[in-house]
């Protein structure tokens, strides 16, 4: 019996300082289910997933905010991430709570109404992490689903949190980072799929895309984008040259629920120097159409068959219902790193158009008319004889390099960063490119030009009209991503640190804010209590900042119409965390 009962006081405070450890980490956020997810274009008050809704408009219901009351526009509330690596990410808000990344993939729950942190995820790294990081320690998001959120760390994992307490629910390793595999995008969540892709084009890596099961972390799937012996496409690779071809999935697809097709775009060629690969080589460069469900491949696209200029497709396509040549067209709209704008049929993957979307495109003379197939100069494909090849244009951080674009479906105008800048790159002879894993495989050197006194361009293309309405030039080059709401604004930011919005029908600029270092991420909006917010992270990293020399930064800013009231500034759910020993008593005991 006294046995008994020290067993049941033992249990009794364990149980105890469970509870006392749990409570000031509880939030009681709303499960996600797929049908949220399905209708998260109805959805006004949140934002739930990467791109908006699946389609990746990042269009906004909301109308609250218009191009009449937008110069009212201030600060609410900001919160800094504490680091000054560079954010590129794009927050998904959901029942009041803000889930933002920062580099290294900390992950932050922040009480929408007041900023307050509810939780920090803080993965830990192996050493020598860094030596396989091409373009900085960034990440783009997370992804939610059900009561988890999942983020991909930099060695590889993919790690779901809950969302309420911010603890580790389960991981998994996706790909070797001693072998350059790396992950910066957000997942994707489709029904009961995480469908995750990696980096490493740089690092001789054979591109993947992979499903893991949503609540078990299993793993369903894996599709490598690079066809292996015996299946189709393969006979486009010389020799084993497929085996560290690149075509790397680092950013976060766009789905189609009626179609069931999950669209991803896919990197460079390994390595950089394409005279080593003589032959188409798909599916690098490319947009996939893949059954979510399987895997399979439906259909693909390249953009840049034998790519050598660094020219990544990684962009998810925006998908929208058009009307072109008085046919509805279920397209598929992707501005890319090569220069020109593409809009395809999503149904099947057939070419329907594309224009150039910077001045004096010279790697290609031009595209075929009927496929999209480029016509490539071939003078200014860099051969392994040690010759600079120069000026090419685009250089290769595009054109439209990651930043995703946005699309106004009442006007039928997307709206992108572009960027008119020129390169030129020197590659080695075939006996100095040798694979080494986790080395860098390029066999090219490069050098980047500025083109005239406005490198950035944000441009608005009627894709209906095909042509293009209107284009805000900036000296520094623009890789901010893009919101579009149907009040008619656009916002973005620039590498100044301005964050700004755009009347959509003109280009012009409506209204600013310094946000103290530049802007690399992707804005949102979302309603709460009755109250449209706008929200950005501001923080100069990753690629290109290394171009120019601007103040470093880590804040997440948000915009609204009006000052928080006082009662809701001070209130929320959040509790003091505790610290041990942090204060002591006076005078001491
Ligand atoms: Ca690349």
């Amino acid at each position: 019996m006294k046995i008994k009962n020290s067993i049941k006081a033992l249990l009794i405070g364990i149980l105890a300082v469970g509870i006392s450890f749990l409570l000031p980490l509880t939030v009681t956020a709303a499960s996600v289910s797929t049908e949220d997810l399905l209708n998260a274009d109805k959805n006004k008050s949140e934002w739930l997933i990467y791109g908006h809704t699946y389609s990746n408009q990042r269009f906004s219901p909301l109308t609250q905010i218009n191009p009449d009351n937008v110069a009212n526009l201030r600060p609410v509330w900001a919160f800094s991430v504490g680091n000054l690596d560079g954010l590129e990410g794009t927050p998904i808000v959901h029942d009041g709570v803000i889930y933002i990344t920062a580099a290294y993939a900390h992950v932050f729950a922040l009480d929408a109404r007041n900023g307050r942190m509810l939780w920090h995820y803080a993965p830990k790294y192996p050493d020598g992490l860094g030596t396989v990081l091409c373009c900085g320690p960034i990440n783009r998001g997370v992804a939610i689903k059900g009561d988890l959120i999942y983020v991909l760390t930099l060695d590889a994992r993919l790690v779901a949190l809950d969302k309420n307490t911010g603890s580790v629910v389960w991981e998994r390793t996706i790909g070797d980072w001693q072998e350059g595999i790396t992950a910066t995008g957000a997942p994707l969540v489709v029904k009961d799929h995480v469908i995750v892709g990696i980096a490493g084009g740089e690092y001789g890596v054979r591109g993947y895309i992979r499903s893991y099961n949503a609540k078990t972390g299993d793993l369903e799937w894996n599709t490598f984008t690079i066809p292996g012996p015996g299946e189709p496409g393969h006979e486009t690779w010389p020799g084993d040259t497929w085996m560290h071809g690149g075509g790397t999935t680092w950013q976060t697809g766009s789905y189609d629920p009626e179609l069931n097709q999950l669209y991803w775009g896919t990197g460079n060629g390994g390595p950089w120097n394409s005279d080593l690969r003589k032959g188409d080589n798909l599916w690098i460069s490319s947009l996939l159409s893949l059954d979510p469900d399987t895997g399979k491949i439906n259909w693909g696209y390249q953009y840049t068959p034998n790519e050598g200029w660094d020219y990544d497709g990684n962009n998810a396509p925006i998908l929208a219902d058009i009307t072109i040549d008085g046919k509805p067209v279920k397209a598929a709209i992707q501005s890319n790193r090569n220069g020109f704008l593409y809009v395809l049929n999503r149904v099947n993957g057939e070419f329907i158009y594309a224009v150039p979307t910077v001045e004096g495109i010279n790697w290609a003379k031009g595209l075929d008319p009927k496929t999209g197939r480029p016509i490539v100069n071939e003078a200014m494909r860099p051969l392994s004889n040690g010759k600079t090849v120069e000026p090419i244009v685009p250089g290769l951080e595009g054109g439209t390099n990651w930043f995703p674009m946005a699309y106004n479906p009442d006007l039928g105008y997307v709206f992108f960063a572009t960027n008119q800048w020129a390169m030129g790159l020197t590659a080695h002879p075939a006996s100095e490119v040798k694979y080494e894993k986790g080395k860098v495989y390029m066999g090219v050197d490069y050098q980047m030009y500025r083109q005239g006194p406005a490198i950035g361009h944000l441009k608005a293309f009627d894709v209906i009209k095909r042509k293009f309405v209107w284009d805000m030039p900036s000296p520094l080059f623009l890789f901010a991503g893009v919101l579009a709401t149907k009040s008619g604004l656009v916002f973005t930011g620039d590498q100044f640190g301005f964050f700004m919005a755009l009347d959509a029908l003109s280009g012009k600029v409506l209204w600013k804010f310094q946000t103290g270092s530049g802007i690399n991420a992707s804005p949102i909006t979302y309603e709460l209590d009755g109250k449209q917010y706008v929200a950005i992270l501001s923080g100069l990293g990753g690629d290109p900042s290394f171009y120019i020399q601007s103040p470093k930064g880590g804040m997440l800013w948000v915009f609204g119409l009006e000052n928080l009231p006082p009662d809701v500034a001070g209130s929320g759910n959040w509790q003091p965390q505790p610290v041990e020993n942090a204060l002591k008593d006076y005078p001491p005991k």
